[in-house]
């Protein structure tokens, strides 16, 4: 089928339709963003694709194929361009599936070494990551929901601590900043630090501990919004600041604790040392950070009993603490379930879209819409504000906003039909992180003690796939996770490119619809009371047995 849109945009296409060209520039996007050496985008070894080569026979694929072929790529590498039909996504790639009883962590080493497989992080993979700014509004979310719960709605006048300043932890420091309070991130490379502070994510360096713990008491006493970095080890720093009685409001952490050979610095080892051992000596670099994370866990938990807020950020710190001897490391949970549940069970989620054009104006007109369109939402007209004077956009303008079922798929509509009136000056990509209400399962994370006790389930992420190919969605990814975390979660992405035409348009329609469906389904099958009144309310076709 003829692709009739009239591009505005001064770029040329090098691709046949927009379809392509939108799919080839969010791949383009990853790697600008993530900007890692190797090919390699954020979270330690998230990557786009498997190899250059991969990368290069990708391109070329998307370049000449026509819209009734379908590119399958496999961990990161494409295999096949075969003939389907021009309602059929173009690419649909499996990343990193390992069998149940192999998915482990030194499984996947030796298949990465013989270039069998890659891991694709949750987004990096499926070529929808935006870099630090896809998870800015979560970590707000999450600091907001504390304060409602447990600081009388506030966070002025109370300290965060926690360390990594990564491509996902440097977005700590801005959304801590963004709700008021005084965050303090320990980061282990310099380098990193320097590239928030370039970035505009984080405020200012200090270069000791007491210094950073004067400025701290200051800027409570104060109400003053700061962020602060401090080039250390959290295995170090963190029982220290225990140690001195100083006990924050909020703490937990975002190292990349769940890879202990490529991630997690162990305490006095330096990081040239660390590069060292991972080839020379793995072993004992592993067993050095278990050591270190049991540190770091223990002093956690310590700030637990002293009265701190303390949570699980996604990073599999509590499980390699409990694997190092901490008995007790789950006594502190995950963000998912404190904090988000409540909106994952009416599938309001991190909902996203990216400016094909590579102009930011087409994200402020779009934001524009939502600000009128959402009027009595606070949370998104909230974030709106937000976001335009705080985030800055890397790579492609972007933009999040937590929607729920019905708001995104009206969204899109609006937005491919402002692409069809030439409101836009290229059309927009539609994606959600993968770690949504029916896309994920990871029991130590997205699932983890849910009502009915089906947190190891992974249908409903393979159930999640195959209803966004069946409803027509332009890219459709199933991830499992590699690294350290292999064998933890299997998890869909999906994408969908509003290009201004009619078959834009029902594409979108029965994906989003249809992807937020199966969100509500899977929390009412869950037993959760707020899903299945929102299952009810709006009609999402969920059946229940009697
Ligand atoms: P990253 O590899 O880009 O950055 C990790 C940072 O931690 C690096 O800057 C590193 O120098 C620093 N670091 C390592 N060991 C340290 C130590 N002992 N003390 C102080 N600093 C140390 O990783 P990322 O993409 O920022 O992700 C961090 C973690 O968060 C990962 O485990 C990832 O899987 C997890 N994650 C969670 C979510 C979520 O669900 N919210 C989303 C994405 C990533």
């Amino acid at each position: 089928m003829k692709n009739d849109f009239k591009v505005t945009n001064s770029i040329p296409l090098r691709c046949r339709t927009w379809r392509q060209e939108a799919l080839l520039r969010l791949l383009e996007n990853v790697l600008a963003v993530g900007n890692e050496p190797d090919m390699m985008a954020y979270a330690t070894l998230g990557r786009a694709t498997r190899d250059y080569s991969s990368h290069v026979a990708i391109v070329h694929a998307l370049q000449t194929m026509t819209e009734d072929y379908t590119l399958i790529i496999q961990s990161g590498k494409p295999v096949g361009l075969l003939k389907t039909h021009a309602q059929a996504p173009l690419v649909i790639m499996a990343n990193c599936n390992m069998v149940g009883h192999w998915a482990k962590s030194e499984v996947f080493y030796q298949l990465e070494r013989k270039g069998l497989i890659c891991w694709g992080g949750l987004s990096a993979g499926a070529w929808q990551y935006i870099g630090s700014q896809a998870v800015i509004q979560s970590t707000y979310e999450i600091f907001s929901r504390i304060a409602e719960r447990y600081y009388n709605n506030t966070l002025k006048g109370h300290f965060i601590l926690t360390a990594g300043l990564g491509a996902m932890g440097s977005a700590q420091a801005l959304a801590a900043w963004m709700v008021g309070a005084v965050i303090l991130v320990v980061e282990i490379d310099p380098e990193r630090i320097q590239k928030c502070l370039a970035k505009g994510y984080l405020q200012q360096q200090v270069t000791s501990l007491e210094e950073a713990l004067i400025r701290i008491k200051t800027a409570i006493a104060q109400r003053e919004a700061l962020s602060l970095g401090l080039l250390g080890n959290a295995a170090v720093i963190f029982p220290e600041i225990l140690a001195r009685g100083f006990i924050p409001h909020i703490v937990t952490d975002q190292t990349p604790a769940h890879d202990l050979l490529y991630g997690y610095i162990p305490a006095d080892y330096d990081l040239a040392r660390v590069h060292e051992l991972r080839q020379a000596n793995p072993k004992e670099l592993m067993l050095a950070g278990l050591a270190s994370i049991k540190r770091q866990m223990e002093a956690m938990l310590g700030f637990h009993k002293a009265g701190s807020v303390v949570f699980d950020h996604g990073n599999l710190i509590r499980t390699q603490a409990y694997s190092a001897g901490v008995a007790d490391a789950f006594d502190i949970p995950v963000f998912t379930e404190a904090f988000l549940r409540p909106l994952f069970c009416r599938a309001i989620g991190p909902f996203r879209w990216i400016a094909l054009s590579n102009d930011p104006d087409d994200i402020h007109r779009i934001d524009e819409y939502m600000v009128q369109r959402f009027a009595d939402n606070h949370i998104v007209t909230n974030w709106i504000g937000l976001a335009q004077q705080y985030v800055p956009f890397e790579g492609l303008p972007a933009r999040i906003a937590w929607l729920g079922h019905g708001e995104r798929t009206e969204l899109a509509l609006a937005v491919n039909q402002m692409v069809a009136d030439g409101r836009l000056k290229a059309p927009v990509a539609f994606t959600r992180d993968h770690l949504d209400a029916g896309a994920m399962a990871h029991p130590y994370l997205m699932t983890e003690n849910l009502r009915d006790g089906s947190d190891v389930i992974a249908d409903w992420p393979l159930i999640n796939a195959m209803l966004n190919c069946a409803s027509g969605a332009d890219l459709v990814a199933i991830h499992s996770s590699g690294g350290g975390d292999s064998g933890y979660m299997t998890s869909a992405g999906v994408t969908i490119i509003a290009d201004g035409t009619p078959a834009a348009a029902q594409r979108l329609q029965l994906s989003l619809t249809n992807d937020t469906s199966l969100s509500i389904i899977r929390y009412a099958d869950a037993g959760y009371p707020e899903a299945i009144e929102e299952a009810i309310y709006k009609g999402v076709g969920y059946i229940a047995l009697s």
